[in-house]
């Protein structure tokens, strides 16, 4: 689904993604590791188009998206992440999800515009998709919950949810697991397994948690200094020397 080519991302003299070359298959659950500082981030932040490269390509489904600016990426089904916004935190967490702007023609944005029968339509429609979303997700009991309020692995699932609301291609996922408690991250993962096999959802996730990666990620890449130093299984990855020499040497 994503062709990663020769990626180069410098900063001043740094550089960050020093050549990098990678796939994202489609229907995969691809993890991507390696010591802090190795680049991945910054890979993420080129390829959902928040950052342009320096030079190389990225190519979704055959066509190059190179530099594409997130609005774009989203509407061909590449979302990233993103956390909600402070502005957002005062509303509640299905509000959160209606406000995720369609992912469809703008004809039919146009005719809402017109009609206040269809806005009401459209809106009760929209409604009836976040509902659906949180009884997925198994949070239909923090409907009504400010954002703000809600604990770090629900933001999360939020987050997930987010994406749920306009049919994603791909989605990014970056630190997943970061300040998420045990059982929450165990839900998260469900959920991320069950959108990938129930709704053909392709990711490709940065997480530092290798029993996260182990149970979700086939295959795993590891970066290092901006390059890809391996791909595999988890095992695979683990057991490669440069892998092990990147890890020790941080
Ligand atoms: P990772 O996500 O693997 O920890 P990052 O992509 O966040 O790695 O960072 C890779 C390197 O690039 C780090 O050394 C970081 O300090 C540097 N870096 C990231 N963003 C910038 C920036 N905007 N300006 C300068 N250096 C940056």
């Amino acid at each position: 689904m994503i062709k990663v080519e020769g990626l180069h991302k410098h900063f001043g003299g740094f550089h960050a993604v020093d050549g990098a070359t990678l796939e994202i298959k489609t229907g995969t659950i691809t993890g991507l590791i390696g010591p802090n500082g190795a680049g991945k981030t910054t890979l993420f932040n080129v390829i959902a188009g928040r950052l342009p490269p320096t030079s190389g390509r990225v190519i979704m489904d055959g066509e190059d998206i190179t530099g594409l600016p997130p609005h774009v990426l989203f509407q061909k089904g590449l979302l990233r992440t993103f956390q909600i916004a402070h502005e957002f935190s005062s509303m509640t967490v299905r509000e959160n999800l209606m406000m995720v702007p369609p992912r469809q023609s703008g004809e039919r944005l146009w005719n809402a515009l017109f009609s206040r029968g269809q806005i009401a339509a459209e809106e009760a429609q929209i409604r009836a998709k976040a509902d659906e979303v949180l009884e997925f997700l198994t949070i239909s009991h923090i409907a009504d919950e400010k954002a703000g309020n809600i604990s770090g692995g629900q933001k999360k699932l939020v987050e997930l949810g987010r994406t749920m609301m306009v049919d994603a291609k791909i989605v990014f996922l970056d630190e997943v697991g970061a300040g998420v408690n045990r059982t929450l991250l165990n839900t998260i993962g469900d959920a991320i397994i069950r959108l990938n096999k129930e709704r053909g959802y392709t990711f490709c996730v940065i997480e530092h948690d290798m029993d996260f990666i182990g149970r979700l990620c086939n295959p795993v890449i590891c970066m290092a200094e901006g390059k890809v130093l391996a791909e595999g299984t988890l095992e695979e990855v683990k057991n490669d020397e440069r892998v092990i020499e990147a890890y020790l040497g941080t």
